[in-house]
This record gives C-alpha cells, structure tokens and sequence, in this order.
C-alpha cells in the first residue's frame, strides 16, 4: 500500500537551529518569548561559524528529505558569520537535494554595521543569482531606516520580503510600521498578535509547535483574510507532522474544523515553491488524504524524486550518507554548544 504525493514544502525553517537541541541550558530560566529569544536564540547565532551553519544545514536538510519535504523556506541569522552564510545553506540543500529559498535576516541588534552586512549579503547572494527574498528578523529588531532600506533592496531586486511579524506581544507595533512598506509577495511569519483585520498583504507562515513551545499563544490563521502557509520555525522539517498538528490545534478552538483546513494550508507551500508540486514522494500509507493523516501517526517516504531524479530510496537519502552528516552535526554542535 502506497501513495504518490507532490513534495511538501516548509514554508518557515532556520535550519542553524539543527545544532541547537542539546545545547546547554541558558543561565537562567526564560519567562517569555523576549528572554527565550535574548537567553537561546541570539546566544546561540552569534556563535555560529560557516562550518556550523553549513553541517546544521546539511542536518535539517537531511531531516526535511526523511519526511518527505523537498523545499524549505529558511530564514538565517549569523550575526559574526554573515558573509557567505547564504551560500553555505544553498549548498548544502543542493548537495542534500532538497529546494531552499534563503534569506538572511537584516537586524539593528547588533548596529548600523550589522544591518548593513545583513543587507548586503541578501543583495550579493540574489544578485549572483541565488534562490532567495530579502530577509528582516522582525520590526521589533529594526529602525525604520533600516525596514525602509530592506524593503527597497527586495523592490530593486524583484524579490519578496520573508519577516516575522507579530510572534510575541513585544511586536505588536509591527503591523502599522510595515504597512506602507508590505506588498503580496511578502512572507509574514507567525502572525500570532495581528489584528483580525490587520490589513496588511502578504501570505501568513503558521507554525503552530513553535507558537505553542513558545508560549506566545495561536495565531488561528482562519480569521485572516492573507493566504496560510505551514512552516515548522526550526523544530525540524516534518510537515505531515506539523500538518496533524496544526489540525488538532484548530480544533481546539473549534469543534467543527475539518483537517481540510490545515491541509490547505501545507498545500499552499506550493504557491511558495512550485517545482516541488513537481518531486514525486511515494509513501508508506495509502491514501494520503487529510482525514486520514489527522489520525495516522508514523506515515513516511519510500521514494523520493526532485527535479526527476530520486534522491532517496529505500529509507535512505542517495547523494549523501546519512551516517556522515549525522556526524559531522554532532562534532559542530559540540563546538558550537562548548562556545555558549
Ligand atoms: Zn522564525
């Protein structure tokens, strides 16, 4: 019993975060989104060297690949590694064989020189012609000097904005200064604070694990009028997983949600990243239909085709060896987490 489905795609990755499971515990317990980013996340990338950003790359590619996900939508930050950060993520995900659309993710945290590196290497990565959008970690983060230059880099370069907006309460603001700049093809992650009718154009990336890890609350995508794509923020690349989880998260507010609705959503990753409506996964589960995965634990790949050819074959990726990747991330991971 199998099944043929298109690629999945995750709509919203940072595939750094591979190396950060087993990193020590920070030097006090975070009590809020604003101290689990300024006690996790921003000790861990401003430890991030290409090695570590390359291997976690190749790591959380791999992890994607096992589960049937060929295109990832990442978002980076390295804040003391950002030249060439873009190309170490693309080349890793091209050796892999799965898609990415990169971005580096322009901040004010670390000053005026640090925006304008991020900036930079958004601009040299897309106009060497890398797949990619311009990349803001968030309004909360950034002047509006420095969302305005972002925002004019994409419209030169005909791409889009890929930003988190409105994750914790600290970022309620964004929404009125990112509405003169937002356009359609802008990627809105999470959007857990917005208001219903916020206005802003844009497609909203739900990662409903995350919200809830996070404590920052659920974003219930249905009252927006903006198109919802499904990402797992980080915690790795399974998005039939993340599809079940999205569903059941759904139907906690509303007892007539149909997993219709969440499948929606991990299908519209294909408006993202349309090659991969052409991969070909085979699958362990027969039929590969909403009501039956809401319900189905376990279900995975057989086969996997991108671009025509298959890069994994019986349980096991064909261009790289697993066992060596594996490796590898745990030798970056111990130096990255002996630097914490
Ligand atoms: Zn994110």
């Amino acid at each position: 019993m199998s099944a043929v489905t298109p690629g999945l795609v995750c709509g919203h990755h940072h595939l750094y975060s591979a190396l950060a499971r087993g990193m020590p515990a920070p030097p006090k317990v975070p009590t809020g989104f604003q101290e689990i980013l300024e006690q996790i996340w921003w000790r861990l990338d401003v430890a991030l060297d290409l090695d570590m950003i390359r291997w976690s790359a190749m790591l959380g590619a791999l992890e994607a690949l096992e589960q049937g996900t060929t295109a990832i939508v990442d978002h980076h930050e390295s804040p003391t590694a950002i030249e060439g950060s873009l190309d170490a993520i693309a080349e890793a995900c091209e050796e892999v064989g799965v898609r990415v659309v990169c971005a580096y993710g322009v901040t004010d945290r670390h000053g005026a020189d640090g925006a304008r590196r991020g900036l930079e290497e958004n601009r040299r990565f897309l106009e060497a012609g890398g797949r990619g959008l311009v990349g803001i970690h968030a309004a909360f983060t950034c002047s509006d000097e420095t969302l305005e230059a972002a925002a004019g880099l994409a419209e030169d370069l005909g791409a889009g904005v890929h930003i988190h907006v409105a994750e914790g309460s600290g970022d309620a603001g964004a929404p009125e200064r990112i509405a003169p700049l937002a356009k359609d093809d802008w990627l809105l992650a999470h959007g857990v604070h917005l208001a219903d009718d916020h206005g802003l154009p844009g497609t909203i990336l739900h990662n409903p694990r995350s919200n809830l890890n996070n404590a920052v609350g659920y974003a219930r995508p249905t009252r927006f009028e903006n198109p919802v794509v499904l990402g797992t923020d980080g915690i790795g690349g399974n998005m039939v997983e993340e599809f079940r989880l999205a569903y059941v998260l759904h139907r906690s507010v509303d007892v007539t949600a149909s997993p219709d609705t969440a499948w929606e959503w991990l299908e519209n990753g294909w408006r993202l990243v349309p090659e991969a409506r052409d991969d070909r996964v085979t699958w362990s589960y027969d039929p590969m239909d909403p009501w039956h995965l809401a319900f189905t634990p376990g279900v995975r790949p057989l086969e996997i085709e991108v671009g025509g050819e298959v890069v994994f074959a019986d349980g096991r990726p064909t261009r790289v060896d697993p066992d060596e990747i594996r490796a590898r991330a745990a030798e970056q991971a111990a130096r990255l987490h002996a630097r914490l």
